[in-house]
């Protein structure tokens, strides 16, 4: 037994707290009309989770609480307790007791507890499901709706059938499935148009990173080859700036050296002056001395005529008998006795003159000129000698001058490279400063690589490239690279992420479909063996009530109820749904179909039925709420029957005025209403 008890408080007629125990595996609640009996099995319905008021005959949720009375006051409540041993664990729950409580408060707001502890509505279905116990269920078979299964469409049947053989479940499942499967494409057509829509800027945002990347990989080129190249020339401008002093030193002290001789024989060339004046002089001299010593020469003739003539008297007297014989031819002449006189007097004094004192004259001027050629030769050799110390220091400036002048161009030479090497160094530091523009500071750090002698040939490919690379990198810039690349990123990731979504949401899908097939073919086999049982008991069950005849349930298919008639429009074939008839026989009557049955007829088929569909999955209990009204006194027995095997397999509680009903009973709960029409139990 599963069933335990149910607790009514403020339910419908109910006003007060009312327990029924159910220890017996047939219980009955009898009473009289109106007094509350199927208030009880609707709070049955109430509890398990029904969904439809109208089911529990009410418009509202309110119309389920005790509505009031002048002695009792109405209930803002309605609560319905109902407990189950779980000792054989039929509900998956890890309890031995599942009590499971419903309450409605008059706002219409409901509570759906399990153990006392809240839960949801869906909660409460799926356990229920489990045990093949739910709300609207075939196991609650209210006043009136014995012959529902009768009178029901072939799909509705179909579906009573499916409740019953515990299908429920798997259509539950089948239909969420098929929901979220729907949602799944709804999901992936979204994503699609998601991704469709970022494409256009995703490729326009890769072909800019990917130029980024490029300009990144050549200003990463640019500043490895700038470095290097900067390296080279910072050493080739420090290492030739040293050469170049080092070279200029020797020349430079050289260079003084030969200024300071120069200064010294500069000086011994201002003698030259002098020197032509002593030759000058020299010259005077020489011709003086041959002047004087033709001088000499006639001088000594002269002593030597004088010496003669004085020595010779003849000679004397000769040359004075002409003089006088000469005053005696101009004695005659008057005007010429001065002149004899003169005359006279000239011969008297060179008659004197002839004397010794001529040659001593001669002689002393000789000796004189004689002294001053000596002084001269002194002076000439002196002035020879100087001659020779000028030739000396002239020839030391010529030698001065061509070393200088070697010098001054090997100077002036240092002199060019060092002011190429400026120009280098400028040239350098322009370079430095435009590429540090470009590339950033990181390049200034050239001094980290490894200083080296390039050859010029090199430094001059490496600045080649250098300049390609720069124009490439000025031509390519992009503007606000960084948020280009970070858009890029973040839309990549986005798009990535809608691919993985599409990628989870297409394996959901076909693990969907896969699980939607897999129900169907379950739900199908299942029920066809189901179907297959039904058929069985109930053949056998219509037998024992009519004692013969044939009843079985056939699978049919039907298009006239279809839930969407669009379909049918654009259908290409009509998918028709498959429905459940019920064909019967009866032993000795020709009759077409249920219609033709009588009421009692009717009752017996339907109860037959409905015991052959418990009986294949038979539910923890059933509630019959007086299915037995129509059935006369021999078939009241039958029905008795029937009752008592059933609850071998399944918890029975019966509402009945039938006493054959009521005599099968292990408890019997009497239900009377007071005159403030309130239900309670005897
Ligand atoms: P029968 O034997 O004729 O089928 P019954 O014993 O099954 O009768 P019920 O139909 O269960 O009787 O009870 C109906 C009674 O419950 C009515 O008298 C009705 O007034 C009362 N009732 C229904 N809803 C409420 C409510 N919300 N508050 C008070 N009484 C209510």
């Amino acid at each position: 037994m599963y069933l335990k008890s149910i607790e009514l408080s403020g339910f419908k007629s109910f006003a007060k707290k009312n327990a029924f125990e159910f220890n017996s595996s047939i219980s009955a609640i009898v009473g009289p009309n109106g007094s509350g009996k199927s208030n009880v099995a609707e709070a049955f319905r109430f509890v398990l989770g029904e969904q439809s008021i109208k089911s529990m005959r009410g418009k509202r949720g309110e119309d389920l609480i005790w509505n009031g009375a002048t002695s009792e006051p109405r209930s803002n409540r309605a609560s319905v307790k109902v407990v189950f041993d779980n000792s054989q664990k039929i509900f998956d729950i890890d309890f031995p007791e599942v009590t499971i409580e419903r309450v409605v408060h008059r706002d219409g707001l409901n509570e759906y507890l399990i153990n006392g502890s809240t839960v949801r509505l869906k909660d409460i279905l799926e356990l229920l499901a489990r045990a093949h116990i739910g709300a609207s269920g075939h196991h609650i078979i209210s006043q009136g709706e014995a012959d529902k299964i009768l009178n029901a469409n072939p799909k509705d049947r179909k579906s009573m059938v499916e409740d019953a053989l515990g299908l429920k479940l798997y259509q539950y499942k089948r239909l969420e499935s098929e929901r979220k499967l729907s949602k799944t494409f709804e999901n992936i057509s979204q994503v699609e148009a998601l991704r469709k829509e970022i494409a256009p800027h995703l490729k326009f945002l890769k072909k800019q990173v990917e130029k980024i990347e490029k300009t990144e990989s050549e200003r990463q080129e640019l500043v490895t080859m700038a470095k290097e190249y900067f390296a080279a020339e910072d050493f080739y401008i420090s290492f030739n700036r040293v050469a170049i002093l080092d070279e200029r030193k020797p020349v430079d002290r050289a260079l003084e050296k030969l200024s300071k001789e120069s200064e010294e024989a500069k000086k011994v060339i201002e003698l030259e002056s002098g020197l032509s004046v002593a030759r000058k002089h020299k010259d005077e001299l020489t011709r003086e001395m041959g002047k004087i010593e033709g001088l000499l020469i006639a001088e000594e003739k002269i002593i030597e005529n004088e010496k003669r003539l004085i020595a010779s008297d003849e000679f004397k007297t000769v040359r004075l008998k002409e003089v006088e014989n000469l005053l005696e031819e101009v004695s005659v002449m008057q005007v010429i006795t001065e002149i004899i006189g003169r005359l006279k007097d000239f011969i008297t004094e060179r008659k004197r003159q002839t004397d010794s004192k001529l040659i001593t004259e001669s002689e002393a001027r000789i000796i004189e000129l004689k002294k001053q050629i000596e002084d001269i030769e002194k002076s000439l050799k002196k002035a020879t000698e100087k001659e020779l110390e000028i030739g000396e220091a002239e020839k030391a400036v010529f030698r001065i001058m061509s070393e200088e002048n070697g010098l001054i161009s090997e100077l002036n030479l240092l002199k060019a490279r060092e002011e190429r090497l400026n120009l280098e160094e400028r040239e350098f530091k322009r370079e430095l400063e435009e590429v540090g523009h470009l590339v950033g500071p990181e390049v200034l750090r050239f001094k980290s690589v490894e200083n080296k002698a390039t050859s010029r040939e090199i430094q001059e490919e490496r600045k080649r490239n250098i300049q390609k690379l720069k124009i490439r990198l000025e031509d390519s810039s992009i503007a606000g690279m960084e948020e280009v690349t970070k858009e890029y990123k973040d839309t990549s990731e986005r798009d990535e992420f809608l691919a993985r979504e599409l990628l989870d949401l297409d394996q959901s899908a076909k693990t969907l479909a896969e699980l939607i097939k897999e129900l169907e073919t379950r739900l199908s086999l299942e029920f066809a063996s189901g179907l297959e049982s039904i058929n069985k008991s109930f053949e056998k069950l219509f037998t024992i009530m009519f004692g013969g005849g044939d009843a079985s349930l056939i699978l049919v298919k039907d298009s006239s109820k279809r839930s969407n008639p669009e379909e049918d429009l654009e259908g290409e074939a009509e998918e028709m749904e498959e429905g459940l008839d019920i064909k019967i026989s009866l032993p000795k009557k020709k009759i077409r179909g249920l219609m033709m049955l009588s009421g009692g007829e009717r009752a017996l088929t339907s109860i037959a039925l409905i015991f052959a569909i418990s009986q294949v999955n038979p539910p923890p209990f059933i509630i019959l709420d007086e299915t037995d009204a129509a059935l006369d006194e021999s078939n009241s027995k039958k029905y008795g029957d029937m009752i008592e095997s059933l609850s071998k397999v399944s918890q029975l509680l019966l509402i009945t005025h039938n006493r054959e009903t009521m005599s099968r009973a292990g408890v019997i709960y009497g239900v009377t209403m007071g005159r403030a029409g309130v239900s309670s139990l005897l």
